[in-house]
């Protein structure tokens, strides 16, 4: 028998079908409407098959057309035949020590990708990758090292919401005390380098007679590409953080290669214009500490400065560099990330430095796809 290692939940439910040119998943519900006329649905039903169906996938989680029970036989056969409602298969489901939890799902062109889950309190956040790998290559994470890079499609963004529902029991949709509870984008990949596939599945995720996820409990991370910060701001409205990382172009330059292209000053002023589109909101600043790179005491005073001379509504959320074999960088001292982190707040602004969680099953920040990747080819074959 296989013997599992620690964390490693068997798979006991059953492998799910998902046809990429069927599937209904990620489509607009007027795209939903198209699709059924296609096939000969009566025209004036087309809305209404819609709708119904709509709330069969988003609202109560249906994996088949089979348990649509107010939809007639007849009908349902029709869908089987020509459309699809299922899953990717799932290759690897990890749970850790700290409760966080790990998908690593497969499509069916073979490309895989990870969601990680990260139960709080209170609360429940869902982190959803955007692209197979990233084309970025920041210094310091691996997903930016690796060769196969593309874009998901709205269908697989959505798909990894919908495989941690079903995995935590979550439907139908709970109207309050839900245990996925916010979204972040902040996966592997540049969410806003797939920005249409992406915006489409907010959208999808946000509509009021499905998951009905406001847009106050989405986040997109990005690590600035300055035109499509706009676009954000003014087509998907969802809080904007923002991999910052350094304080000045040097070593902004140095250590992530998009700042080449849209330098600080680019990226600080549609930070300006973002957080006046949605100026009740602020925006989060992402910094990774990285020893002697910019971890220093003028680095934080640095930081300050610059929120304040841009009079920038943000707060900084502070994440200890995870390492990765290989990786050239190494983690401040606790007590260097403590006074870097009270630098700021004592002058006001809010710098929390973020625990890592999952860091067992490689689910912290930076560390996802590659890393199980490796491991996973070097676990000995069931016998
Ligand atoms: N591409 C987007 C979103 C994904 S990365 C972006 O860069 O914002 C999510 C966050 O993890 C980013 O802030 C990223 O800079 C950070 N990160 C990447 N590698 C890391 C590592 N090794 N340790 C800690 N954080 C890392
Ligand atoms: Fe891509 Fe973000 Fe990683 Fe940079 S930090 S390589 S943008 S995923």
């Amino acid at each position: 028998m296989k013997t599992l290692p620690l964390g490693v939940e068997p798979l006991v439910a059953p492998r799910h079908t998902f046809d990429e040119n069927k599937s209904l998943i990620g489509l607009t519900r007027d795209e939903v409407a198209e699709k059924l006329k296609e096939i000969g649905v009566p025209e004036k039903q087309c809305k209404m098959r819609a709708q119904q169906i709509w709330h069969w996938i988003y609202f109560r989680g249906a994996k088949s057309f089979d348990e649509m029970s107010n939809i007639s036989k007849d009908m349902r056969g029709k869908l089987n035949e020509n459309f699809d409602v299922g899953r990717p298969e799932i290759v690897e489901n990890l749970i850790s020590k700290d409760g966080t939890r790990k998908w690593l799902m497969k499509f069916p062109d073979g490309q895989e990708v990870e969601t990680v889950f990260i139960p709080e309190e209170d609360r429940g956040t869902l982190c959803i990758s955007s692209q197979v790998g990233c084309t970025l290559t920041c210094k310091f994470c691996h997903t930016g090292t690796q060769r196969l890079v593309r874009n998901l499609t709205s269908a697989e963004i959505i798909m990894q919401l919908l495989v941690a529902r079903d995995h935590l029991g979550e439907w139908p949709s709970p109207s309050e005390g839900r245990l996925v509870s916010t979204i972040v984008l902040m996966g592997m990949g540049e969410p806003l380098y797939n920005f249409d596939n992406v915006n489409k599945a907010m959208h999808i995720v946000m509509d009021d007679n499905g998951i009905n996820l406001s847009r106050r409990r989405i986040t997109l991370s990005t690590s600035g590409v300055v035109p499509e910060i706009y676009r954000c701001g003014d087509e998907m409205g969802v809080n904007l953080a923002v991999s910052l990382h350094a304080v000045n172009d040097e070593t902004r330059t140095k250590i992530m290669p998009i700042n080449n292209k849209y330098p600080l000053h680019e990226l600080m002023t549609a930070l300006q214009n973002y957080s006046g589109i949605k100026n009740s909101r602020k925006i989060t600043l992402e910094y990774i500490l990285l020893k002697n790179v910019n971890d220093s005491d003028q680095d934080a005073l640095d930081l300050v400065k610059l929120i304040k001379d841009y009079k920038l509504h943000a707060k900084v959320n502070l994440i200890p560099f995870n390492p990765w074999p290989g990786s050239e960088y190494e983690r401040p001292s606790n007590a260097r990330i403590k006074k870097f982190s009270s630098i700021i707040f004592d002058r006001g602004i809010s710098a929390p430095i973020r625990t890592p969680r999952g860091e067992d099953i490689l689910a912290a920040c930076g560390q996802l796809k590659s890393e199980s990747e490796k491991a996973r080819k070097k676990k000995p074959q069931a016998s």
